[in-house]
């Protein structure tokens, strides 16, 4: 299969990144960064619709999200927004929660059927398990369309921001969260990072995320970076070790044999050391953590999660279209 960039449909690119049988190539032209191969369309579809549910594990940490996705609603409404809010790729529907709190009428878009099940039972919304380039509503239907970690799942990253302008009316926002490749964690913990992995097709920084804003029509209004995980991202401590050959020694001192730190994360952990030993590595791993300036990352636009906000700069039907909503 040859190399297609997915931005800017130049030919050729490079390959960057190998993580089992996943590659990430960087095209030559733009720049982005992205799979190569990728995968045929039924296998992609395959993967949600027999995935099961998808984005549940974000229950138990809920509030977290649900804080987070508050925060992002009410910054829209800030600057004009109006609903329906259509979130493409719900999860679990914590950011329609998020709309419905606030007043909104919200749509979620979901291929894995018991997610879709899930949220029509707890939140009663309506949910179509669809593509957004198939979602059944009329062009300017919508106030604002949202891809929170779904848009970097996506085979047409570009088409799929061409359709959302396609279903808001002129001035209609768009809000993308994915994570961002230029991020400072990427760097320290190389290929072993969590959302390196096959579902991820696009892996965006903020220049390209700009990019396939521009191509589909839409202005940016506001992008930043943030911290990704809210508690101690031990994943990121764990993937940093193991790069630097640093999980030897703390296994050796935990007494875990041949498995992997990551046991340490499962709910059913058995030790064969004393419990103190755990403590005090989770406590210098906490401290080593604290010491982590994200927050200066955030300022310096290296952080691991993008967001960023645009509005449709010229609808293309808007003579015709008279729809809105909320
Ligand atoms: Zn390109």
């Amino acid at each position: 299969m040859t190399f297609r960039c997915l931005l800017c449909a130049h030919p050729t690119g490079k390959r960057v990144l190998t993580k089992g049988a996943l590659q990430l190539w960087r095209c030559r032209s733009c720049h982005f960064v992205q799979q190569h191969p990728l995968p045929e369309a039924l296998e992609y579809d395959g993967r949600y619709e027999d995935a099961g549910s998808y984005g549940m594990q974000q229950l138990p940490h809920k509030h977290l999200f649900l804080q987070r996705d508050v925060t992002v609603v009410r910054d829209l409404l800030r600057r004009g927004a109006r609903g329906p809010l259509l979130d493409v790729g719900a999860g679990a529907g914590i950011l329609l929660e998020a709309a419905l709190s606030q007043g909104l009428t919200a749509i979620g878009l979901e291929l894995a059927k018991p997610s879709v099940e899930h949220i029509q039972t707890t939140l009663g919304c309506a949910v179509h398990a669809c593509a957004i380039e198939q979602a059944p509503l009329a062009p300017g239907s919508v106030g604002v369309v949202t891809f929170s970690h779904s848009l970097e799942h996506l085979l047409d990253p570009v088409g799929a921001l061409r359709a959302a302008a396609r279903l808001l009316p002129e001035g209609g926002f768009v809000h993308v969260a994915v994570p961002n490749w230029r991020a400072a964690k990427r760097h320290v913990a190389g290929k072993g990072i969590p959302w390196i992995f096959p579902e991820h097709i696009s892996y965006f920084t903020p220049r390209s995320l700009a990019a396939a804003f521009e191509r589909a029509g839409l202005d940016v209004v506001a992008m930043r970076t943030l911290p990704m995980v809210c508690d101690a991202d031990y994943r990121f401590a764990i993937t940093t070790m193991e790069r630097f050959g640093l999980d030897r020694p703390v296994r050796r001192f935990l007494k875990l044999g041949d498995r992997r730190l990551d046991v340490l994360l499962g709910n059913d952990l058995q030790l064969a050391c004393p419990m103190w030993r755990l403590r005090a590595v989770v406590a210098t791993v906490r401290l080593l953590l604290r010491c982590w300036p994200e927050r200066l990352f955030c300022w310096l636009g290296w952080a691991e999660e993008l967001r960023a906000t645009a509005r449709v700069r010229c609808h293309p039907a808007s003579s015709q279209v008279s729809g809105r909503g909320g």
